[in-house]
């Protein structure tokens, strides 16, 4: 754009258009082609489709089909927009400009030429089913390959997918946006994934060897001794692989330590016995025992009595 309404002959109408549309820079802009280049050939438009993926197809890739409408060549007139499939001719309204003047005030205006929607060309006998566009639109099956590691919001290029180009103009290009519906148990970071692995009170207290689920397949895990209620493990490159990378993240293994609400009798008795061989151990200058004579002593020498 550019210019100005104080310069000599203002602003032309298309300069506003290419402003609005942000430039005429091949983005499938439906007004290119007016002005200097009334017949030359219009990009075809880009198409936007979603595809929706479960959380395993995301993490190792797949290759689904989408089915998308996007104009496609007229079968009828072969892309010509003729029904006798002639070239298209100069047209009569606009001389082949592609433009037609309109006196307003003291300005000329040039507006776009209604007869030839601007290309500076006519068809003579316009093909039926496409109405002389040379396109229609049509359902098409494309096939997505989908790399290993997208995530919900993934713009995914398919250069030469969306719409045919018309007077020989390049197609669009078609972008699928990936929606990654969540896993019931693993739960998604990024590239790292976590999970939550429930311990017996004595796997945790002795040390245990447990099978847990991987994105691919089955490990197994040492549980060493004496593992607290929220420890957390990490394997290192067992999450899910970075896109456009070879590197994983890693997997986050989230121990929950059960503590069972029923005992047997024998589970009662080595308990009890555990209780009590933990009292001799424990009791002695804990950092508990140790707050409570610090409170006691801090409670008498303000005038109080501890309860
Ligand atoms: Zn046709
Ligand atoms: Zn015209």
């Amino acid at each position: 754009g550019g210019g100005g309404f104080g310069g000599a002959g203002g602003m032309r109408p298309e300069d506003i258009l290419r402003d609005f549309f942000g430039g005429g820079s091949g983005g499938g802009n439906p007004f290119e082609g007016f002005g200097g280049r009334p017949s030359g050939p219009q990009r075809g438009g880009d198409v936007q489709v979603g595809l929706a993926l479960s959380f395993m197809e995301a993490v190792h890739g797949c290759a689904p089909e989408v089915t998308v409408n996007t104009d496609v060549e007229c079968g009828t007139c072969d892309g010509t927009g003729s029904a006798d499939k002639a070239a298209p001719v100069t047209c009569g309204t606009c001389g082949g400009s592609g433009q037609v003047t309109r006196q307003q005030g003291f300005f000329t205006m040039a507006i776009p030429c209604a007869a030839c929607g601007g290309t500076g060309q006519s068809i003579a006998n316009p093909c039926r089913p496409c109405g002389g566009a040379g396109v229609r639109k049509e359902r098409r099956t494309v096939q997505v390959t989908v790399p290993a590691g997208v995530d919900t919001g993934v713009n995914l290029r398919l250069p030469n997918q969306g719409d045919k180009g018309r007077r020989g103009g390049p197609p669009g290009h078609m972008y699928v946006t990936i929606q990654v519906r969540p896993d019931p148990f693993f739960r998604r970071d990024g590239a790292d994934v976590h999970i939550e692995v429930p311990l017996r009170l004595s796997q945790a207290v002795l040390g245990s060897s447990v099978v847990i689920p991987t994105l691919s397949g089955e490990a197994e895990l040492k549980v060493p001794p004496g593992t607290q209620p929220a420890d957390t493990l990490v394997m290192r490159g067992k999450g899910i692989r970075r896109l456009n990378s070879a590197a994983h993240g890693h997997q986050y293994v989230h121990f929950k330590v059960t503590v069972p609400k029923t005992l047997t009798e024998a589970q009662r008795a080595a308990m009890t016995a555990f209780a009590e061989d933990e009292e001799e151990v424990t009791d002695k200058g804990g950092f508990i025992s140790d707050t409570m004579e610090r409170i006691k002593k801090a409670l008498k020498k303000l005038g109080k009595k501890a309860a």
